[in-house]
């Protein structure tokens, strides 16, 4: 349910939406089925960013941030140890300290347990808004729905997390706990020495994530936003709206959406946002012609990488790396990830690999920023989706574009205000 706020003072019809990856994307649909003149901009094109490599997971129970009470008596061993799924360009260390004070301090258990109950709402319906939004367009062929395993060595080490899944019960979610060949009957790809499997029913995945959010865009397009390819450098408020200051010239609009993920703090900053932001670096190898693959989103609770049958083979995704935005990716991560793989499927073999690297959109308090800005009437935010930018993308998307639209959106927003650091 939707009610009308007085109308937005804009004087240009056209709304901007900067970032096309799957929150923009989303956002530029829910807009023109609103019936308004949308322009989306990319500085490379649909789903080239974050949105083109993650596990494709449709993660409903995706509600623990990273940083969770004790993070700082487990990270040495996740980053240190050969197997350990963290991973720092030391170089980069200096750069990293701002965030990660704040970051660590959202560790502490009332932060999370905020964090949680706010990403619930973000998540939890996400697989149907994803059947919502892609009705009528090629895009719907690459959804899934599945349920969605995490796998353990043993029964003590699922206890050993029950920080994690008291967490998601407090917050509505329910599942099913598999041991031995209970695991191989349910996901006959799992190996015989994980003795203690999670399994919750009504997830879903994305066959093929880069091309979905391309499809989504091209609908768009059809249903009427033109699609602009250029880098936008700076926005400016005026009295009319806003004015871009893009690589190819001004854009004038009556107001924008920045939707630009994980390079979004040098534009947001300009209008108040002052959420601390950071690439979290991923990682994933799609393997062709996999020898076996699981028939659902599997995730390696210890190592945590997830195993995604797509359309193109076996993607194996996960790994934290920071690094900044501009370094190359490493090798380590990808031969962890490839080790994790051959200790998930017994025998396992493939024909040939790609390899991939991307930015999480990491805020401090992994909850995104998502609303007006509180300085520039015209400007809106919608980043800082870390771990579930796609999962989230468009619902987001929809409330960002019943904002925009004058509309009151159906659920409290503000724990996503952009100047929460204030
Ligand atoms: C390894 C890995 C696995 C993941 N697995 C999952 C998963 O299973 N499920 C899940 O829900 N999420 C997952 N994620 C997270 C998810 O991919 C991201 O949160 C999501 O893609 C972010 O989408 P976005 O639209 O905010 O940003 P992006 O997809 O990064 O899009 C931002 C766009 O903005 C454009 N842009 C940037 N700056 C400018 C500028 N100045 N001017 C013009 N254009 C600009 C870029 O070109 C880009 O296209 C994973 C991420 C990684 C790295």
């Amino acid at each position: 349910m939707t009610t009308e706020t007085p109308s937005q003072e804009q004087s240009n019809p056209t709304i901007a939406i900067i970032g096309a990856g799957i929150v923009g994307v989303s956002c530029a649909l829910h807009l023109v089925r609103l019936g308004k003149r949308v322009m989306l901009i990319d500085r490379a094109g649909p789903a080239e960013g974050t949105s083109h490599g993650n596990a494709g997971v449709l993660a409903c129970c995706s509600v623990v941030p990273v940083t969770t009470p004790g993070i700082l008596r487990r990270a040495p061993k996740m980053l240190f140890s050969s197997d350990g799924p963290l991973f720092m360009k030391w170089r980069y260390f200096p750069k990293l300290l701002k965030f990660l004070v704040p970051y660590l301090k959202a560790s502490k258990a009332e932060t999370v347990d905020h964090v949680a109950r706010h990403l619930t709402p973000l998540v939890a319906d996400s697989v149907d808004e994803h059947f919502n939004l892609s009705e009528g367009s090629p895009a719907r062929k690459w959804l899934n729905r599945s349920p969605y395993m995490f796998v353990y060595a043993d029964r003590a080490a699922y206890e050993a997390d029950s920080f994690t899944w008291d967490l998601r019960k407090k917050n509505g979610f329910k599942w099913q706990v598999l041991e031995g060949d209970a695991i191989r009957k349910r996901e006959p790809s799992v190996a015989s020495h994980y003795g203690c499997a999670v399994i919750l029913e009504d997830h879903g995945f994305v066959s093929n994530p880069g091309q979905y959010v391309k499809d989504l865009a091209a609908t768009a397009v059809a249903e009427g936003v033109e699609l602009r390819i250029t880098g936008v450098n700076a926005i400016v408020q005026n009295p009319q709206g806003v004015t871009l200051k893009t690589e190819d010239g001004e854009i004038e609009a009556g107001a924008v959406v920045i939707a630009t993920g994980a390079w979004s703090a040098s534009l947001a900053k300009a209008h108040g946002a002052n959420v601390p932001l950071e690439s979290e670096r991923g990682y994933h190898v799609v393997l062709a012609e996999p020898s076996m693959q699981p028939t659902m989103p599997v995730m390696d609770a210890k190592g945590k990488f997830v195993a995604t049958p797509m359309a193109d083979g076996l993607r194996v995704a996960g790994v934290v790396e920071f690094g900044g935005l501009d370094a190359p990716p490493s090798q380590a991560p990808f031969d962890l990830l490839l080790r994790g793989i051959s200790n998930l499927i017994p025998n396992f073999t493939y024909k040939s690999k790609v390899t991939w690297m991307g930015h999480r959109p990491a805020t401090a308090d992994s909850l995104p920023v998502i609303g007006r800005s509180p300085v520039s009437k015209n400007v809106y935010f919608g980043y800082g989706h870390h771990h579930i930018g796609l999962t989230a993308g468009p619902k987001t998307g929809r409330l960002l574009a019943e904002m925009v639209a004058g509309l009151q959106p159906n659920i409290d927003l503000h724990a996503y205000r952009a100047d929460r650091y204030s």
